[in-house]
């Protein structure tokens, strides 16, 4: 049995990052990822500016009783002339401070004298100033390969005046579901069988990636038209991603067909919910078979599919970020089998952070995915005392 880091070492050496580049518009970028460092040709802010509305003064010179004359107006967008001695500036936020000036008083602390005013507070010089350079400087690399470009990397490629940026192709990404009892939504069901339900969560984990899904619904459970699932499947995608029939069952097809059509590592994995999970190669196409209980293809996606699907877009940051949270609960018996349980945050009367597990941590029960936070991290062997420091897995690291 491998363990979980194991499994994903594993996973992460076989995912070659794709390297064909498009350009793309700056506002039409999200979630896609930077294939080429971005260097900035100018400084950010490009002038010293006023950070208030209020007056570009000398510092020096704001003694209480003195009226310093407003010579000029500066408002954003314009450049105004150097600051004579014994005078004052009305300014605007992101104006740029005149030569002379060494202080922005706000207009809060100046009172009116006419043509001139009175600053009330003895200002300290470079009071509300922004700095040229200050948030970027010419020549930085503000945005480096391999990164996911979310909101914030758009505006920040923006503001050095990037209009389109280089970007690796969007990753295809086909997947199916096998079971003969599965029933696609808006159909009855019959006796013994369920409303398909890895499909749809399939597809958004795939899509909230970035990636383009390709949908190959559900796949009866025989051998051959498993085989053809995948073929069809690895002609027009980059990853196949099934969900169920890697068990052991006389109903599990899905490890022959690979096997059939290409390669197969088959590992079971010390984790709960998951254990059985494959990874082949079908031609070109790289393979991943979750296990088929909802939760388990939930789980196993985030925790493994998730980090080679953003190494194979080619992004170099893939691994969820974690806190450390206290227990709400005890786990008093330890376990064979590395847990990840659901659970939800809670703030306690002390300030701190809590987990507080589901009731039901089966992993056929899919309210607890929704319910939850995310996933509370119990290594195995390791027991948890109410109270104890655990390792915590927001959903909002794993899910996108
Ligand atoms: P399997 O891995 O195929 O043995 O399936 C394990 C369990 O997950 C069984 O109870 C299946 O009915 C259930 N299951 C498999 N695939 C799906 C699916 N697409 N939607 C909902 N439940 C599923
Ligand atoms: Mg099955």
């Amino acid at each position: 049995m491998l363990s979980a880091d194991q499994l994903l070492n594993e996973l992460l050496a076989r995912a070659r990052g794709v390297t064909e580049v498009e350009h793309v518009a700056t506002e039409a970028v999200l979630g896609r990822v930077l294939a080429a460092d971005q260097v900035s040709a100018i400084t950010v802010p490009p002038l010293d500016n006023s950070a208030m509305d209020g007056y570009a003064v000398r510092a020096a010179e704001c003694l209480s009783d003195v009226v310093l004359p407003v010579s000029q107006r500066i408002a954003a967008g314009q450049v105004g002339q150097a600051l004579q001695p014994g005078s004052a500036a009305r300014i605007f936020t992101g104006a740029p401070v005149p030569s002379g000036a060494d202080t922005v008083v706000m207009q809060e602390h100046c009172t009116v004298q006419g043509e001139g005013i009175t600053v009330n507070q003895a200002p300290k010089a470079g009071d509300n100033i922004r700095r040229a350079g200050e948030d970027i400087q010419r020549g930085d690399v503000i945005l480096a390969t391999g990164t996911r470009l979310g909101a914030a990397e758009m505006g920040l490629a923006a503001s050095v005046g990037l209009a389109g940026l280089p970007v690796f192709r969007r990753l295809k990404v086909a997947s199916f579901s096998t079971g003969d009892e599965l029933v696609q939504p808006g159909m009855p069901l019959a006796a013994g069988q369920i409303y398909n339900s890895n499909r749809y969560a399939l597809a958004g984990l795939v899509q909230g990636l970035g990636c383009d899904w390709i949908d190959l619904g559900a796949v009866p459970d025989t051998l051959t038209d498993t085989i053809d699932a995948l073929q069809r499947a690895a002609q027009q995608a980059d990853v196949v991603i099934t969900s169920g029939g890697v068990s052991v069952g006389e109903e599990d097809h899905v490890k022959a067909a690979v096997s059939q059509l290409g390669t197969l590592d088959m590992w079971k994995v010390a984790m709960k919910p998951g254990k059985p999970l494959a990874y082949g190669r079908i031609g070109t196409a790289d393979f991943i078979g979750l296990p088929g209980n909802p939760v388990s293809t939930f789980a196993t996606f985030c925790l493994f599919a998730r980090p080679f699907l953003l190494a194979r877009m080619g992004a170099t940051s893939v691994l969820p970020t974690t806190y450390q949270v206290r227990a709400g609960f005890d786990w008093p018996k330890a376990r064979e089998r590395r847990e990840f349980l659901r659970a939800r945050l809670v703030n306690t009367d002390d300030g701190s952070l809590q987990a507080e597990l589901f009731r039901n941590q089966s992993s056929g029960v899919l309210t607890s995915a929704v319910w939850a936070d995310g996933f509370v991290d119990i290594d195995i062997g390791h027991t948890v005392q109410r109270g104890a420091p655990v390792r915590f897995i927001p959903f909002a690291e794993v899910l996108g």
